[in-house]
């Protein structure tokens, strides 16, 4: 298996490995902190969100904090005991800010939650195997933090047909992963067993430096009869870059900016396949980790599993750390990692290593000189990036060229720092670059999601204005017909008209009749009232006066008031003119068109009927009957129709002759004498 062939990628260097300080002893446990410090961001992505309050009692386990968004991960208790408090706490970062954490205070019982194990993770759908993984809070192992949830379904749409399991750890001082494999190589091989079972490829390459013999002999141990590829690589500095480690064990380059799923490929740590398996088979969230703790200051480098929460003080110490001695203290390998300004910071999931050197061990780097553009941090680039070109966009915050010499494919790896003659501090160049960037784009994105929301805000307002002149236009509109209506109404006395707006029509007669009446029945009602309070004779006479006087007013009333006209037959007479007319116009059309007589005399007894219905109609309403008033029509003189006729196309042909310019006047002159003849006939008969 080993001898299949290996591809090599551009650049790398070999330094100092000083792996032996640390790989020699196996992993120890540290005893329980009595107090661990959670930070809500330990992984790349949104931080995860509290859900424990203080005071509350947890359990060894018990998520106290969960993701935030796609791209986050759960936090879980990694001890039982109380939290204590919650709010900003130091945070193992090169700026050394404060970070948000959930603090808990340790009862020293170490009490578990309750567990789920799975005695066979084949007998798990991969969907409930990825919601494990996801619930566990495991993100990448290596140090790059991302979560593995995530990153095993980053594109849903490609086929993973390579994966790739990263035990190169290429890094100078440290062995976490090589111990990790040497004691934990069957954990692993399940591990990957489960990653095979729910991404299904179509090989596995596990990829080893050959400077861990007994890594690759255990891990080689465990394999079985599987039919995974172990790889033993050359050991170059960085050969576990993500991007390195594929080339080396495939040939394939993954795209400038892309990830290595776009070329159907995904990348493991052989630390995160460790805890998908104790996830996954004991039940176990992410709540511990490898870390390796190293340096001439120490007086037992080791490996250690520690909690996570631990702070790093801590650790030290149980590695008989001599402060004197100490120089530094890094965070991460000599290459890639950063220092740390405080011991209280707490061990994190992407710590994999605490690096406490001498001054004589690793000394500071000399001041920096201007670059000699010797261009001997090219020449050791992995990433083929041009990191004197980079350093100088850098420095003048040319962030356009940045993007454009691919800044963001830098991973950060120090391989061009490291042969630097002018000691360039480069990759801390590159990183304040990389996060001015960062910032600066985040900024754009919100004020393009601001402009955005504004734009949106401007158009529903804008749609509400609308909206609300055509409501007011069509308001005006019905209005305006409503007063048509009206006014065509009034202008016809109908039936509806109030009677209120109705003209009395009373002659002075009949309004001192009314009058009379609605004095004499007010007069009466007194009375009746007065009687029902004092009944007396006298009252009563008066009342049975009164009441008399009354019906005769009203009689007398009654007698002058015309009835008021019945609206039934009103519409009756209506509809029989109506009919009437009907008949009459379907009569003439019919004459016109020349049907058979005995349509004809159909359409006559038809309208014979309707004449006898209106008349019947006119009858019952109370309206007076029209007055007929008959026209007696001369007939019709077609002699004199004739003679008219002739004197008016005379004269018309007269103006058109005078209207024309080249005319002869012999035509005039007759067009002339034909006019005065017409004059002189019509004349002559008109007479007779
Ligand atoms: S190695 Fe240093 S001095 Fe040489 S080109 Fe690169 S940045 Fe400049
Ligand atoms: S730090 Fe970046 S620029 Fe420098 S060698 Fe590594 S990848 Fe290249």
């Amino acid at each position: 298996m080993s001898e299949a062939k290996l591809w090599e990628f551009q650049g790398g260097i070999h330094p100092p490995e000083r792996k032996e300080l640390s790989n020699r002893t196996p992993i120890q446990r540290v005893p329980l902190p009595a107090r661990l410090i959670l930070p809500l961001g330990q992984h790349i992505g949104t931080p995860a969100e509290p859900i424990v309050t203080v005071g509350e009692r947890v359990l060894k386990g018990q998520p106290i904090a969960t993701a935030s968004g796609r791209v986050s991960a759960p936090l879980h208790a990694p001890t039982s005991g109380t939290v204590s408090f919650i709010g900003m706490q130091p945070y193992p970062h090169v700026s050394g800010l404060l970070a948000p954490a959930i603090v808990i205070d340790s009862d020293g019982l170490d009490e578990w939650t309750a567990l789920e194990p799975c005695a066979d993770h084949r007998s798990l759908e991969p969907a409930i195997l990825l919601e494990r993984i996801r619930q566990a809070g495991i993100s990448g192992l290596g140090g790059a933090g991302f979560p593995t949830a995530v990153k095993l379904t980053a594109r849903p749409q490609r086929k993973i047909h390579t994966l790739i399991v990263n035990g190169a750890e290429c890094e100078p001082y440290i062995t976490a992963d090589d111990r990790l494999m040497r004691e934990r190589a069957a954990e692993l091989i399940i591990g990957i067993d489960i990653l095979v079972q729910l991404i299904e490829p179509e090989q596995v390459l596990i990829g080893i430096e050959d400077n861990k013999p007994e890594a690759v002999a255990a891990v080689r141990a465990a394999l079985g009869e599987r039919s995974f590829g172990l790889r033993v690589l050359p050991t170059k500095y960085p050969s576990g870059g993500e991007r390195q480690l594929i080339e080396i064990l495939t040939g394939r380059q993954v795209p400038s900016g892309g990830l290595p799923a776009d070329i159907g490929m995904l990348c493991q740590n052989v630390g995160t396949c460790v805890a998908i398996h104790d996830t996954v088979l004991l039940g176990r969230p992410l709540i511990s980790r490898i870390v390796t703790l190293t340096g001439e200051a120490l007086a037992r480098p080791m490996n250690v599993e520690a909690l996570l929460g631990t702070p790093v003080g801590e650790l030290l110490a149980f590695a008989g750390l001599d402060e004197a001695r100490m120089d530094r203290l890094i965070m991460g390998g000599p290459m890639m990692g950063f220092t740390l300004s405080s011991l209280d910071v707490p061990l994190i999931k992407t710590a994999n290593c605490l690096l406490a050197p001498t001054r004589s061990e690793l000394p500071p780097p000399p001041p920096a000189l201007p670059c000699i553009r010797c261009g001997a941090c090219a020449d050791v680039c992995p990433a083929s990036l041009l990191p004197q070109q980079l350093h100088f966009f850098a420095l003048g915050r040319e962030h356009e060229q940045l993007r454009a010499y691919n800044l963001f494919d830098c991973i950060e790896c120090g391989a061009c720092a490291y042969v630097c003659p002018s000691s360039l501090p480069l990759v801390q160049y590159y990183r304040v670059a990389k996060a001015e960037i960062r910032e600066l784009e985040q900024k754009r994105h919100k004020a393009g999601h601001s402009r955005l929301r504004f734009e949106l805000r401007q158009e529903r307002l804008r749609k509400s204005e609308e909206q609300k002149e055509a409501e007011r236009r069509a308001r005006v509109e019905k209005a305006a017909r409503a007063r048509a209506v009206q006014a065509e109404s009034s202008s016809v006395p109908h039936q509806e008209t109030s009677l209120a707006s109705r003209p009395t029509g009373l002659s002075e007669h009949q309004k001192k009749l009314k009058i009379e009446a609605s004095m004499t029945q007010v007069a009466l009602k007194k009375a009746e009232k007065q009687l029902a309070v004092h009944p007396t004779a006298e009252l009563e006479a008066q009342v049975a006066e009164l009441r008399a006087a009354a019906e005769a007013a009203r009689k007398a009333l009654e007698a002058t008031t015309p009835a008021a006209p019945s609206a039934g037959n009103d519409t009756a007479l209506k509809k029989a003119k109506i009919e009437l007319a009907m008949r009459r116009t379907e009569l003439k059309k019919a004459e016109k068109a020349s049907v058979d007589d005995s349509e004809l005399a159909h359409l006559r007894e038809a309208l014979a009927d309707a004449k006898r219905a209106l008349h019947a109609a006119e009858e019952a309403s109370d309206r007076p009957a029209p007055q007929l008033v008959r026209i007696d029509k001369r007939p019709v003189d077609e002699k004199l129709r004739a003679l008219k006729t002739e004197l008016a196309f005379a004269r018309a042909d007269l103006r058109k002759l005078e209207r024309d310019e080249t005319i002869d006047p012999p035509v005039l002159e007759s067009a002339r004498t034909r006019l005065a003849e017409a004059e002189r006939r019509l004349a002559g008969y008109q007479s007779e």
